[in-house]
């Protein structure tokens, strides 16, 4: 019985190292994706409803690693978080959705907007500003023509948050929280933040015909962004009802399957440029 327990336990140490190699050699994998140029970037539209008016596009990251093929941003964006990889590949998203606009642009076809993730850890070296201000220098993009998206835990759990909001703002980009009503967040800070857009989170449109809760939260969230003349905007829009309950309702924005995937920068002009 003893070697019997010996060996399921040699059996269960196996295993747990089998995994912890595995997550290794995802690690070291991501870490020589950038050099490697398996990184790329989609770009989703986002819609005014009522004209179906382009105003803007999100950059979301993909990985395709000729192993594991094209690898979802849930699967990598939290171990890129964890090991810190996040912040060299944050940097490359930014100056390559910058390097596209400017692409865009010279190529006479101006999108808007084009709106940037930042994770929290891009924050934790105190240099963010200067880092978005040396990539829009870089690539020459103007900054109003930049949006940055931050979560309300980025903005309520980061010390000095205000302060980087504030130097992000000082350099003309705009700033939009993601995932709002996901979070925990106070009015009262949110207030003294300089920002000038909310994204009502997927879980909320999802159901929004069916469930009188989510009904209700997007309704509160649109009508405090007009308190606070912030511009919201719907994420996650599948369906031509959603799109007409958030116009019903005052939100005139909107980003989903039902106006567009995200897509590569040619089908992009292809399907929204004239
Ligand atoms: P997110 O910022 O909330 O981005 C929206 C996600 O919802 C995207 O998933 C998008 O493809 C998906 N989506 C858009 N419209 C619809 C819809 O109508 N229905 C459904 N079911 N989904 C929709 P994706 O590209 O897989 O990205 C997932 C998350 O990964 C993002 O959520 C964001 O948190 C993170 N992420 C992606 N790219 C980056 C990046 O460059 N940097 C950072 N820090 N995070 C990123
Ligand atoms: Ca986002
Ligand atoms: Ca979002
Ligand atoms: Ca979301």
């Amino acid at each position: 019985a003893k070697a019997r327990g010996r060996n399921g336990y040699r059996f269960y140490a196996l295993s747990m190292t089998g995994e912890g190699v595995e997550r290794l050699r995802l690690e070291a994998w991501l870490r020589r994706s950038i050099e490697k140029d398996e990184m790329f970037l989609n770009y989703q539209p986002q819609v005014e409803i009522d004209t179906g008016r382009l105003v803007g596009v999100e950059a979301l990251v993909r990985w395709n690693h000729p192993e594991l093929g094209l690898v979802p941003p849930v699967k990598f964006i939290p171990l890129a978080e964890d090991t810190g990889f996040i912040i060299q590949l944050g940097e490359w998203v930014l100056a390559e959705a910058c390097r596209q606009m400017v692409r865009w642009q010279e190529a006479g076809l101006a999108v808007p907007k084009i709106a940037v993730n930042l994770s929290v850890r891009q924050f934790e070296r105190g240099s963010i500003v200067r880092t978005v201000d040396d990539i829009l220098r870089a690539t020459g993009l103007e900054p109003g023509r930049l949006q940055l998206e931050v979560t309300e835990s980025l903005i309520m759990n980061t010390g000095d948050a205000l302060q980087y909001i504030n130097g992000l703002h000082a350099l003309g980009v705009s700033l939009a929280i993601d995932d709002f009503g996901t979070g925990y967040s106070s009015l009262a800070y949110l207030k003294q933040m300089p920002v000038q857009t909310l994204k009502i989170d997927r879980s909320f449109i999802k159901d929004i015909d069916e469930d009188a809760n989510d009904e209700a939260i997007a309704i509160a969230i649109i009508q405090l962004g007009k308190s606070m003349n912030l511009s919201v905007i719907a994420e996650g829009v599948e369906t031509d009802e959603q799109a007409a309950f958030l116009l019903r309702h005052g939100c005139n924005l909107a980003q989903g399957y039902f106006y567009s995937r995200p897509v590569m920068p040619d089908d992009l002009l292809r399907r929204w440029l004239p």
